[in-house]
């Protein structure tokens, strides 16, 4: 059996454009010019302050990445209500809940926030745990899926990861689990290629791909 580990943001969420917006307040805070889609996709990695060091091309200071956060977090939970879930979110919820398996959510957006929104959605019920960031501003994700495995009591190597982002891949692979990577937004596609793992469109093709990687 399975257990897929679930992404939330840029992957259970459709949230993309919010993120952008909410990155483009946080720049203005420190004085800096906006960017698109496009530039995000680009230069997106975590840790997060290294994506600001990327995208400004120079080092940023300490009271600079607490701007930087602190904005970004801010803009963001007040636009929560926007953000869609991803188009077939249900539909892969459904899919995973038919074969039998059993699933969890593992973000690394603020606990306490997560969850109102997972509840909010109605999809409390539909996870055995459902995992947000406690402590770890803009850190990378494999402790993170560490402590999710131990405190769900699942062996790696039955567990899928469905993300979207390269730190969900290379989460999997210190912790050794499987990945497959949805192209929701974070990455060009072409970076998330590079990442050795399957990706796919949508989050049903995740789920089937899913399917194919069981051992
Ligand atoms: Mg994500």
């Amino acid at each position: 059996m399975i257990h897929v580990v679930w992404d939330w943001n840029g992957t259970l969420v459709d949230d993309l454009p919010i993120v952008v917006e909410s990155v483009n307040v946080a720049l203005a805070a420190i004085g800096e010019a906006l960017i698109d889609e496009d530039d995000y996709r680009e230069h997106f990695t975590r840790p997060v302050d290294q994506f600001y060091v990327r995208l400004l091309e120079r080092p940023i200071s300490d009271r600079e990445w607490s701007t930087l956060d602190r904005v970004f977090h801010e803009r963001y939970g007040e636009s929560l209500d926007r953000v869609p879930l991803a188009a077939d979110a249900i539909d892969a919820i459904d899919a995973v809940e038919a074969r039998g398996w059993s699933q969890s959510i593992l973000s690394m957006w603020w606990e306490k926030d997560l969850t109102a929104c997972v509840e909010r959605r109605g999809l409390t019920e539909r996870m055995t745990l459902i995992q947000g960031n406690r402590d770890d501003a803009g850190g990378e994700k494999a402790a993170h899926l560490l402590l999710h495995l131990s405190e769900l009591d699942v062996d790696a190597a039955s567990v899928v990861m469905i993300g979207d982002s390269l730190d969900d891949a290379a989460a999997a692979g210190v912790v050794g689990t499987a990945c497959v990577l949805y192209d929701g937004g974070s990455h060009h596609r072409s970076h998330l290629e590079d990442a050795g793992v399957p990706v796919t469109d949508t989050l049903m093709t995740a789920v089937s791909v899913a399917a194919q990687l069981e051992r």
